[in-house]
């Protein structure tokens, strides 16, 4: 049975200027053309308590209270008290009355669009919040009942420096949250950082940045569990979903589902979306395209691989089909074999991707 759900909501309020997400800027016909097709996916998969529902974008904080009514409505019978049910927000666009409608309808967890603290960062990126906005949302949210709170912060910005960098750190730990997820910029061809010409940070510097977090978040209770995320005790179920390699539903424009075998991606144009053409793209996963997925998003969390899941999926032991790549990283101290697990080592989260190089199908 398939226990994750995300659901994409292609609005924001303004663009942001690194942004490359499937995401217009929100109007309320096109929202509502979007939510008439995104009630039928959601009718068309069948019932049952999700384990983790996801409500991502874009923007779904910017949906005005009677459309949030609309879709949460829509979800009745995809989650129980059990389920960890996100929304992501702007800490801009959480109001009191929103909160207490997210809680009215089971949202207990928010992941919010923080970024950064400083300033002059905030009106580079083109956000429009300012850090009093960040402190007056969560306080909102905790006073209407929800205390799962993570925030994303980025790093790898233009003009920013360490300095700043720890700065916004240290704010991001002084706050009542329980979990951050740091993003690294990268300079998309089609967002207007990539349309003005911006150029990637330095290599060094943006591996410096990551080390500064991976040291002051450990400091101070944050556990990295997954090469980009830290929790105190309260890691995010749906993504360990992703990592874990389970199935899971995706709806709305742009997004990604897996399921049969098949990973799905909803088509991003809204107007075939809404014309009801939700599909963009499907690929076939082969048997190797999933051996060696399994293995890549596994090794992303830092307690590594549970190689009796892998045995069970596939009927046959990672340690057999990736002897040699397992072989050679062990050697080069970046990976780590005990009975029931593979995991990366410090060295090897840091170089994950060459690691993974050698677990590639069809790699020699
Ligand atoms: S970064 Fe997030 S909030 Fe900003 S435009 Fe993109 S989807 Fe919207």
């Amino acid at each position: 049975m398939i226990e994750s759900l995300y659901l994409h909501v292609p609005f924001c309020e303004d663009i942001c200027a690194y942004c490359d997400f499937t995401r217009v800027k929100i109007h309320p016909i096109l929202v509502e053309k979007y939510l008439l097709t995104l009630f039928d996916e959601i009718k068309a998969i069948p019932k049952h308590p999700m384990k983790t529902l996801y409500l991502g974008g874009g923007t779904p904080s910017a949906l005005a209270t009677e459309e949030l009514e609309a879709l949460f409505s829509s979800l009745e019978g995809y989650h129980d008290p059990s389920t960890e049910f996100t929304m992501e927000a702007n800490p801009d666009s959480i109001t009191g009355e929103k909160a207490e409608l997210m809680v009215r309808y089971g949202v207990n967890r928010v992941s919010m669009g923080v970024q950064t603290f400083d300033a002059d960062e905030l009106a580079l990126l083109n956000r429009t919040h300012t850090a009093q906005d960040i402190e007056n949302a969560i306080s909102t949210l905790h006073q209407a009942g929800i205390h799962n709170l993570s925030i994303d912060l980025i790093y790898g910005l233009p003009r920013q420096t360490l300095e700043s960098w720890e700065a916004t750190l240290r704010h991001a730990v002084s706050l009542d949250i329980s979990h951050i997820s740091l993003y690294s910029l990268t300079i998309e061809e089609h967002s207007e950082f990539g349309r003005k010409g911006m150029k990637q940070c330095d290599g060094d510097l943006e591996a410096a940045m990551y080390f500064k977090a991976v040291q002051v978040l450990g400091e101070q209770g944050f556990d990295r569990y997954e090469i980009s995320s830290f929790t105190k005790d309260k890691p995010s179920r749906h993504n360990l979903a992703y990592w874990h390699y389970d199935e899971f539903y995706g709806l709305g424009p742009g997004a990604t589902q897996m399921t049969d075998h098949r990973r799905i991606v909803k088509t991003t144009n809204l107007d075939r979306y809404a014309k009801g053409k939700t599909v963009g793209e499907i690929t076939e996963l082969s048997v190797d395209d999933e051996q060696f997925e399994f293995i890549m998003m596994g090794l992303r969390l830092t307690e590594g691989i549970d190689l009796d899941r892998f045995e069970s999926r596939f009927h046959l032991r990672a340690e057999e089909r990736f002897a040699q790549a397992i072989l050679e990283n062990v050697a080069k101290k970046r990976l780590v074999l005990t009975t029931n697990r593979l995991a990366c080592t410090d060295e090897g989260l840091a170089m994950l991707n060459d690691v993974l190089l050698s677990f590639l199908p069809d790699t020699p």
